[in-house]
């Protein structure tokens, strides 16, 4: 119907950059920076980090590439750099681990400055996120990272920055974060696992592993909303946005970008031409009245094979 919503491409390994580039994508929505980290011996130097960088920003150029920084921690450790903690979820992840380490952090952030420079598509986004000052503190570090280059004769510009929004206290507090960030990303695979007590990758648990879930819904779209309200613009770069089944849901929420990894941009692009946002929304209302994530799945299922798309949800005609 004429609705426009940005299919962007989710990156990590060197491998899944052919891949990316062979799909119409609009931009890269999510390079997972520790990837290149967790294949190194050692932290890898600015000049190592600047030419995996200059790589991807290059290969994507004019079109924006957000890169993250680095997201250690939980269940991605790295060879060279042990953690033992109890409870490595609630712990030293992301963002906490790179403000509690600025030298290895300032690497990293001049290594993306000077990697864009020429091409000027560098988004930088930073992950883990739960308080409002450590991404004032990230703004810091970026204007003086990119003071110093220009310093040094380096034609970069600022970067837009941008947070994640995977902790649900930084979900609830969208309106605070919006006056320090220029963009929002919705990491959904780790709000559900904090929002539900779950576990992402522990198989025990996995039926409770739900983006269905009623209260994971009401939170995205007040995230949205939140958004808009501070006119910044918000993705949605979980795996949650691959799910043809909740990709018309989360374009009737709003979101402005659906990122995702390039084997499912095919499926959800088929899915969101196909329906009408007048038929999206209606569909959100619907789904929003349910008290249980498994009532939401069978009314999303229901409806796409009434649109003539239940191969595309993995079911056949007769099901
Ligand atoms: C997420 O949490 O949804 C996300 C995109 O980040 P990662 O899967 O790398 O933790
Ligand atoms: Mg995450």
């Amino acid at each position: 119907d004429g609705y426009a919503v940005s299919l962007w491409v989710n990156l990590g390994l060197g491998a899944d950059l052919c891949q990316a580039l062979s799909v119409p994508a609009e931009g890269v929505g999510l390079f997972r920076s520790e990837v290149p980290f967790m294949q190194c011996q050692v932290f890898p130097s600015e000049a190592k980090q600047t030419e995996i960088y200059r790589q991807i920003l290059r290969a994507f150029a004019p079109k924006p590439v957000i890169i993250r920084t680095l997201d250690i921690g939980g269940d991605k450790t790295l060879p060279y750099f042990h953690v033992d903690e109890d409870n490595p979820y609630l712990g030293w992840r992301g963002l906490r681990f790179s403000l509690d380490h600025p030298d290895i952090f300032k690497i990293q952030l001049r290594a993306m400055v000077l990697a864009s420079e020429g091409l000027d598509n560098l988004h930088v986004m930073v992950p883990m996120v739960s308080q409002v000052n450590e991404v004032r503190t990230v703004r810091r570090y970026l204007n003086a990272v990119v003071a110093q280059c220009q310093q040094e004769g380096r034609a970069v510009h600022l970067p837009a920055l941008g947070m994640m929004v995977e902790v649900p206290a930084a979900a609830m507090q969208v309106r605070a974060f919006a006056s320090s960030v220029d963009f929002f990303s919705v990491g959904t695979n780790d709000l559900v696992q904090y929002m539900l007590a779950v576990d992402r990758n522990n198989a025990r648990v996995s039926s409770l592993f739900d983006c269905f879930h009623p209260a994971v819904l009401q939170l995205l779209q007040k995230v949205v909303d939140d958004a808009h309200a501070c006119h910044k613009p918000i993705s949605v770069c979980g795996e949650l946005a691959a799910d043809p089944l909740a990709a018309p849901l989360l374009v009737a929420m709003g979101f402005d970008a659906l990122s995702m990894s390039a084997t499912g941009l095919d499926t959800v692009r088929w899915v969101l031409h196909k329906l009408t946002l007048a038929a999206c929304q209606k569909l959100l209302k619907k789904v929003l009245l349910c008290d249980n994530g498994e009532v939401v799945v069978s009314l999303l299922k229901e409806a796409l094979k009434g649109a003539g798309l239940g191969y595309s949800v993995g079911l056949d005609e007769g099901e």
